[in-house]
């Protein structure tokens, strides 16, 4: 957790607050639906942006005992917080990267006959790693038709795959999935099993489909993990910047690059320390074509006015009360919910989470 004073508070852009215990209760939440299963956490990518060194000594707490990272490097990381956890590296073994997976007894998941090929021949015996079976994807892990092929003497500890569109109901591709991952099962029997992300986690066959265990990652940071339906999940991260300058300025004015976006009425407008460089993806500028993104700015929301700068956004602050250089503008957040801000940048939430920028002050809230 990164301490702050009030004073260099002041010297950010942007104040990022992520809160731990809502994080903590959407894992307990998620334990309490995949159960009996184990519920894993997926923490790759800086734990979805917002911070490795934070999130995973709060899902400790909450109960969590195993994680899944991308990288080797993020790997380490969670190692230094979590000595005892189970930790799988999705990504895979890189060439010759045996001896530095066993010195932090890390899990590849495997995902190729060669990466298992390479595994065997210069890990101890029974060393632990993880099997990747793609059952659609088409991206990592093994066909079904090469789990036949596999040396007799490898016993993965997890068999997994990965869900093509877990959050669209009713996908067929996820039926024909799960009837491949099932028939996958058969030919590698008595090994545990992992199927659902968050997604997969609200589907209605979850009793038949949690197997082993569970990995979900964007829910527990707040995301809605069934689009188009009510959130279930606690909101765990506000995004706010200061507004730092206020300027009146005429009807039929343009603002910002490329004078994209033009006043109707005389108008207040805005300027707030924080930019594409920050995570705000240049996507949810507005120009005449496009209505990009919202703030909320003293209770009221407000239309963004013109392109995102690198550094800076634009507001038209018009209809907001009282508005004041200092103030602040809320990007993501309350009434802006993550996934609705996403569809606004023409993104999904994960990109707006992974993009969250190193210039923010960032204030963890505990229990
Ligand atoms: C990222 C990832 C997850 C978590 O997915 P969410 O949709 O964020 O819950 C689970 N499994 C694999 C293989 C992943 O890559």
């Amino acid at each position: 957790m990164r301490g702050h004073s009030p004073v260099f508070a002041d010297l950010h852009g942007g104040r990022l607050t992520i809160d731990l215990k809502a994080l903590a209760d959407n894992w307990r939440q998620l334990a309490r639906r995949a159960g009996p299963a184990e519920t894993a956490a997926a923490v790759k990518a800086d734990a979805y942006g917002l911070g490795i060194e934070a999130v995973v000594p709060a899902l400790l707490n909450a109960g969590c005992r195993s994680f899944f990272v991308a990288h080797f490097s993020e790997a380490l990381r969670v190692r230094a917080l979590a000595p005892d956890a189970v930790i799988y590296v999705l990504n895979g073994l890189p060439p010759h990267g045996c001896s530095a997976f066993h010195t932090l007894d890390l899990r590849p998941v495997l995902g190729s006959l060669d990466e298992v090929a390479e595994w065997l021949a210069h890990s101890p015996e029974d060393a632990p790693a993880a099997l990747h079976v793609d059952t659609g994807l088409n991206r990592l892990g093994l066909s079904p038709p090469e789990i036949a092929l596999l040396p007799k003497n490898f016993r993965p500890a997890l068999v997994m795959s990965h869900f093509v569109s877990s959050e669209i109901p009713g996908d067929p591709i996820t039926l024909r999935q799960i009837a491949t991952f099932r028939a996958v099962r058969e030919m590698i029997p008595d090994v545990p099993a992992s199927l659902c992300n968050s997604s997969g986690l609200f589907l209605s066959a979850l009793k038949d489909i949690a197997f082993d265990m569970v990995r979900p990652g964007y829910a527990l940071y707040g995301g809605n993990p069934t689009p188009g339906a009510p959130n279930p999940m606690r909101e765990v991260v506000t995004l706010e910047a200061r507004l730092i300058q206020l300027r009146e300025v005429e009807s039929g004015v343009s603002v910002g690059y490329n004078a994209q976006w033009h006043t109707t009425r005389p108008s207040l407008i805005a300027t707030v320390s924080l930019g594409y460089a920050d995570g705000y993806l240049r996507s949810g500028g507005a120009t005449a074509q496009h209505v990009g993104g919202k703030a909320i700015v003293n209770g009221v929301e407000c239309a963004l006015a013109g392109r995102i700068s690198m550094d800076l956004i634009t507001i038209d602050v018009t209809d907001a009360p009282n508005v004041q250089r200092g103030d602040w503008a809320v990007l993501v957040g309350g009434r802006l919910a993550l996934d609705d801000v996403a569809h606004r940048l023409e993104t999904n939430g994960y990109e707006i989470l992974t993009s969250l920028g190193r210039r923010h002050e960032r204030v963890y809230l505990s229990s």
